[in-house]
């Protein structure tokens, strides 16, 4: 045991409240270690050492700050293949995918380096009237709230902007995922990031989490987690008039069209739901398939899908892992017990808890496939988070646009067609934030990321998430 501390205004510290939580490995049960159980008057030391932290922070120049984050981006990469054992330990995921997400970390902290020069003010020329000139300053503190799906990855969508544009920040990590954000913290310290410029504060979201979203002295707050808690956050935000980013929940169609080259569209469906046990924000959480391939894809898919190994993350050759969470395991349970018992799906593979030693003590679920799925399914009408994936056949794009936007969501979706017309047509008329032809749930530093509808409000990633983190200060000059 390591007794993980909090890290805030620059030290190790244990909680107010002196409790801990138990950080267990999903796939085994075994206890990894124990982070103190944050209080709110951690929260608002956290804050307090943020402010402090703001106005030295906020005088060095980008470029200062960008080489900080650089070195610790070059330590992150020295250091992968140890944090991504981290991350499969207390997440579950596959080590291959807790490296991609760990050189995905690395990547967007680069990323934001690169713009460290690009943020500034403009001048406009006022017709006979003089000119005005635009300036562009950091908010101060801001707080950032992530769940346990992508600890890593999410972080780096935070912190990367709010640091760059020279803000400060309190972070708080997911109750089941700490861990890996403490390490990656305590990196950028040794990178050289000031004392109070970037602090974690564990514990219960109801707790640590609304404490920072009411602090006064917090002025932005970018939360990553379901809706339901993305509406609370706005509701405590709205009356201390913060800014807010809502990353939120999505139950995102994937369309295949009869021209879709159905290999690829297999493919596609495959990393698209179970990548990470299928708990991402934008995997393909519901498949419509046209009337005329649907026998073939779903026979292609099937085979697929039977094909996975489930297992411990840590072991060679497993392709998905254990869910997170005890929750996040009997919700699955429950929705697939329940479809059954109403007959309202056909089951042609999974749909069991796996048998076997290997098993027995992790949130393990088989990765399932359901067809003839009733409308009324909540497998159709709530985010599904987890290894389930319901199929639909549909006789035309009308059909399959309109059971796609049927939803009160919208993340992602993806076409799969080599018609230039659908493409167009389907991007045109699906409800989403981001749309991908013959592809679904890449995404990249450089492209902007964020829902519509109960997916959420404002944009991470890419150039226009530095404005997130920036006021702009109008000079009007008369000449
Ligand atoms: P969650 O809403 O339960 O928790 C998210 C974070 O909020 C955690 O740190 C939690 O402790 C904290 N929290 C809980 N209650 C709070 C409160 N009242 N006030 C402030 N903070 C509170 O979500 P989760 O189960 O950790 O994550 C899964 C959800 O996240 C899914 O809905 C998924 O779609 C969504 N997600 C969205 C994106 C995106 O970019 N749109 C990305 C990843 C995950």
């Amino acid at each position: 045991m390591i007794n993980m501390k909090m890290q805030i205004g620059g030290k190790a510290v244990e909680a107010c409240g002196c409790e801990f939580s138990d950080i267990i490995n999903p796939a085994t049960g075994e206890f990894i270690d124990r982070v103190p159980r944050g209080t709110e008057e951690d929260a608002a030391m956290a804050v307090e050492a943020a402010w402090s932290a703001f106005s030295d922070w906020a005088s060095t120049s980008p470029q200062q700050r960008a080489g900080i984050l650089y070195r610790a981006a070059g330590i992150v990469r020295e250091r992968k293949d140890e944090l991504a054992v981290l991350l499969t330990r207390e997440q579950g995921k596959p080590l291959t995918e807790a490296k991609n997400e760990i050189e995905g970390f690395a990547n967007v902290l680069e990323y934001y380096c690169g713009l460290a020069s690009s943020f500034h003010g403009d001048f406009i020329p006022i017709h006979q009237s003089g000119y005005a000139f635009t300036v562009k300053k950091p908010l101060g503190v801001c707080s950032a709230i992530i769940p346990w799906n992508m600890p890593a990855l999410i972080m780096a969508w935070k912190i990367s902007p709010a640091l760059i544009s020279g803000n400060t920040l309190v972070l708080k990590p997911a109750s089941s995922t700490p861990l890996t954000n403490l390490t990656l913290s305590s990196i950028l310290s040794e990178a050289g990031l000031p004392a109070g410029v970037l602090n974690i504060v564990t514990g219960p979201g109801e707790v640590v989490g609304e404490s920072l979203v009411k602090n006064r002295k917090v002025k932005r707050i970018s939360f990553t987690g379901e809706t339901g808690t993305g509406k609370r956050v706005a509701e405590l935000a709205a009356s201390g008039m913060k800014r807010v980013t809502l990353e939120l929940g999505g139950s995102d169609p994937m369309l295949v069209c009869d021209d879709a080259n159905l290999e690829a569209a297999v493919a596609g469906a495959l990393r698209g739901r179970f990548y990470n046990c299928g708990q991402i924000c934008t995997a393909v959480k519901r498949l419509f398939v046209f009337e005329s391939v649907a026998e073939e894809f779903i026979k292609k898919l099937e085979a697929g899908i039977r094909n996975l190994r489930v297992g411990n993350g840590l072991h060679e050759d497993v392709d998905m892992g254990p869910l997170n969470n005890r929750r996040q395991w009997e919700y699955i349970k429950e929705l697939v017990a329940e479809l059954k018992e109403k007959e309202e799906g056909r089951i042609l593979t999974g749909g069991r808890v796996p048998e076997g030693s290997d098993y027995s003590k992790g949130y393990f679920f088989e990765p399932t496939l359901v067809a003839d799925v009733s409308e009324e399914s909540r497998l159709l009408n709530e985010e599904v988070f987890g290894p389930v994936l319901p199929v639909v056949r549909v006789k035309d794009l009308d059909e399959a646009i309109e059971k796609a936007n049927n939803t009160c969501y919208g993340l992602g979706a993806s076409i799969w067609t080599k018609n230039i017309d659908r493409a167009r047509i389907g991007c045109e008329r699906l409800n989403a934030g981001i749309i991908w032809l013959n592809q679904h749930l890449k995404v990249a530093p450089e492209v902007p990321f964020g829902g519509t509808r109960e997916s959420g409000i404002g944009k991470e990633n890419g150039p226009d998430a530095l404005s997130e983190y920036l006021d702009l200060k109008t000079v009007m000059l008369k000449t």
